[in-house]
C-alpha cells in the first residue's frame, strides 16, 4: 500500500474551509410541488404570530420554503409543506409554538437539520425549527460540552478543534445533532468511544403540555431511556443536548479504491474487518458507478495509528490485491484528527436517494459476499449510481446492553445497507427498475441479516419498521409513549405507536 503526503494544495483548500459554513438554504425546485397532503389555511396561524412575533414564516415569506422541504429530492413532491414554521430561537419559543399548536389542534413536528431520509420532518401544520439555536459551550472542568437543538456536525467541526476535543460525530456537515443523537448516532469514533447517545449526559426538552422538563440519569429516567435512540420526533422537542468529550488523537485518514478481483478481496475485507481493532472505524462501500455500472470497492475511514500499523491491520487483503493508488481520490493521510475529519468530511447536499439497511450479527461468509456482488452485477445503471454499504460498527458499541438504552442494535458487528440514488433526469422507468432492484436485493438481504434497521437510515419502504428500529425494546417504548404523549401529538407515520403493532 503507497503512502500518500496531504498534498499542499489540498492543505490550503482545507484550511480556507476554515468553520464550514452551512448552506443557509436548501434550493428551490424549478417545477411546482404536487403535494400529496395540502398545508392547512395559512390564515389559522394569526394567533400564533401574535404570540411569536418576527418569529414566524407563513407559506408567502421567501425563506418559508427552506424550512418545508425535505432533504430527499423524491419526496419534496410526496411530503406535505408545513403551513407555518417557527423559527425558535430559544426553549421559551418552543413552549408558547408547542402550546399555541396543541391548543389548536394544530399538527406539529420538529425540525433541526432537516436531513429526514423519509421526510418526516414535514407536516401539513406547524413545524417548529430549532436550527437557529446552534449555541456551543464547552466546560473545561468536567469536559462536557452542551449543545443548542439546532447544532449540526458543521458547528462540532468549528468549534471542538477550539478545546481539542471530540465525540462520536457524523462526517456530513448540515446533519443535525438533534436527528443524529436521538436515533443513536453512527461514526468512525464510535468503535472506540460509543454511538452519540451514549455519549450524551443531559437534554432538556418541551414536552407535549409545553413543560420544559431536564432529563437525564437522575431526572425523568423513563425518558432518558427512551430519548437514546427512539428520541427523534417520537416525546418531544430537544432544545439542549450536554455530552461527555474525548481526546481528539493524531489518526490515519484515508480512501482506499479496489477495481479488480473483487470476488476474492471482498470475502478477505469481511473476515479482516471482523476481527478488526477498535482504532479502526470505517464504511465499506461496494459502488456501481454512474452510468456505466463498473464496480469497485471503496473504504473509507481512520485509524487511530500509524499508516504502517494500518497497513498490517489490512495486510490479509492486501496479500490478495493491493488497492488502486491512481487517480481516484485515493489516499492515506497520517495528520491530526480535524485535518483528518476535513479529509473525510462531504457536506451532504441533497440527493435523490432511497436507502434501506439490516444490521448483521452473524461472522462474515463467502456466500454473503458472493450474492452482494452478485445483486451488484445485476444492478440496473442509474446517472448517479447505486451500493452497497457497511459501517462497522461493535466495539464500544457492544459495551452497552441492548435493553440499557432505547438503542437496541448492539450485538451486531456491520451496519448494511443498500443505497439507491438517481437524476431527475433519470427516465422513469430506469427510476422504477432501480427501485425494484433495491427492494429484491433488500429482501434477499434477510438470509444473512438479523431483521433489524438502523432507525436514523429511517425508511418508508419497510413494513415492519416498528420492530426492526426498536427491537425487543419496543414494548418498553410504546409504554412510555402512553405515559409522555397520551394524545400522539408527537406523530409521524413512523413515530412509536400507542400500542404495539401485530407484526
Ligand atoms: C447526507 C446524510 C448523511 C448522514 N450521515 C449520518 C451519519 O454519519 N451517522 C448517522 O448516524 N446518521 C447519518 N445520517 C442520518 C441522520 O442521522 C438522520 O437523517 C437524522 O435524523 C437527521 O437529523 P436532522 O436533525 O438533520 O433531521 P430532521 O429532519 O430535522 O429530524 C429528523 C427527525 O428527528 C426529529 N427531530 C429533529 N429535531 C428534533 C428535536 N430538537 N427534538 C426532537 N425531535 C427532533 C424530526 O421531527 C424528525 O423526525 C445521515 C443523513 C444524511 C441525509
Amino acid at each position: 500500500m503507497r503512502v500518500d503526503m496531504i498534498s499542499a494544495r489540498r492543505r490550503a483548500l482545507l484550511r480556507g474551509m476554515g468553520a464550514l459554513p452551512f448552506a443557509a438554504a436548501l434550493p428551490a425546485l424549478a417545477r411546482a410541488p404536487r403535494l400529496a397532503e395540502a398545508p392547512l389555511d395559512s390564515a389559522r396561524f394569526a394567533g400564533l404570530v401574535r404570540a411569536l412575533p418576527g418569529r414566524v414564516l407563513l407559506p408567502e415569506m421567501p425563506a418559508h420554503l427552506s424550512f418545508v422541504q425535505t432533504w430527499n429530492l423524491h419526496l419534496r413532491d410526496a411530503r406535505p409543506q408545513a403551513a407555518a414554521v417557527v423559527r425558535a430561537q430559544n426553549a421559551r419559543d418552543v413552549q408558547t409554538a408547542v402550546r399555541w399548536a396543541v391548543a389548536n389542534g394544530v399538527p406539529l413536528v420538529a425540525r433541526s437539520g432537516g436531513h429526514s431520509y423519509a421526510g418526516y420532518s414535514s407536516t401539513t401544520g406547524l413545524v417548529i425549527d430549532v436550527s437557529s439555536m446552534t449555541a456551543l459551550a464547552y466546560d473545561a472542568r468536567s469536559r462536557r460540552v452542551r449543545a443548542g437543538g439546532g447544532v449540526r456536525n458543521a458547528h462540532l467541526f468549528a468549534t471542538l478543534p477550539t478545546v481539542g476535543r471530540t465525540l462520536t460525530h457524523g462526517r456530513c456537515l448540515d446533519v443535525g445533532a438533534a436527528g443524529l443523537v436521538l436515533g443513536g448516532g453512527v461514526g468512525f469514533n464510535m468503535r472506540r468511544l460509543g454511538l452519540t447517545c451514549d455519549q450524551l449526559t443531559a437534554t432538556e426538552m418541551v414536552l407535549p403540555d409545553g413543560r420544559l422538563v431536564p432529563v437525564s440519569a437522575t431526572q425523568n429516567p423513563d425518558l432518558w431511556w427512551a430519548v437514546r435512540g427512539a428520541g427523534g420526533g417520537n416525546f418531544g422537542i430537544h432544545t439542549s443536548f450536554t455530552f461527555r468529550t474525548f481526546d481528539a488523537p493524531p489518526l490515519t485518514a484515508f480512501k482506499l479504491v479496489w477495481d479488480q478481483q473483487l470476488d476474492q478481496v471482498l470475502p478477505a475485507m469481511l473476515r479482516t474487518l471482523h476481527q478488526a481493532p477498535r482504532a479502526l472505524g470505517v464504511k465499506l462501500s461496494i459502488e456501481s458507478a454512474p452510468r456505466t455500472g463498473r464496480l469497485s470497492m471503496v473504504l473509507l475511514g481512520q485509524f487511530v495509528g500509524t499508516p504502517a500499523k494500518l497497513a498490517q491491520v489490512l495486510a490479509p487483503v492486501d496479500a490478495i490485491a493491493p488497492p488502486n493508488m491512481g487517480e481516484n481520490g485515493s489516499h492515506v493521510t497520517p495528520c491530526d484528527y480535524w485535518s483528518g475529519q476535513q479529509l473525510l468530511a462531504d457536506r451532504g447536499e441533497p440527493e435523490f436517494m432511497v436507502e434501506r439497511s439490516r444490521y448483521l450479527i452473524e461472522p462474515p461468509n463467502e456466500g454473503m459476499a458472493a450474492a452482494v456482488l452478485q445483486h451488484l452485477r445485476k444492478a440496473p445503471v442509474t446517472g448517479a449510481g447505486l451500493r452497497w454499504k457497511g459501517f462497522l460498527t461493535g466495539g464500544a458499541v457492544q459495551d452497552v446492553a441492548p435493553h440499557q438504552t432505547a438503542f437496541v442494535h448492539r450485538r451486531d458487528w456491520l451496519l448494511t445497507s443498500i443505497e439507491t440514488n438517481w437524476l431527475a433526469t433519470d427516465p422513469s422507468a430506469q427510476v422504477a427498475s432501480a427501485l425494484d432492484w433495491t427492494d429484491a436485493f433488500y429482501a434477499a438481504m434477510a438470509d444473512w441479516t438479523s431483521g433489524e434497521s438502523y432507525q436514523n437510515f429511517i425508511d418508508d419502504r419497510e413494513p415492519r419498521w416498528a420492530r426492526a428500529y426498536h427491537g425487543g425494546n419496543l414494548e418498553r417504548l410504546v409504554a412510555i409513549k402512553r405515559q409522555v404523549d397520551p394524545n400522539n401529538v408527537f406523530n409521524f407515520r413512523q413515530s412509536i405507536p400507542l400500542t404495539v403493532p401485530a407484526s
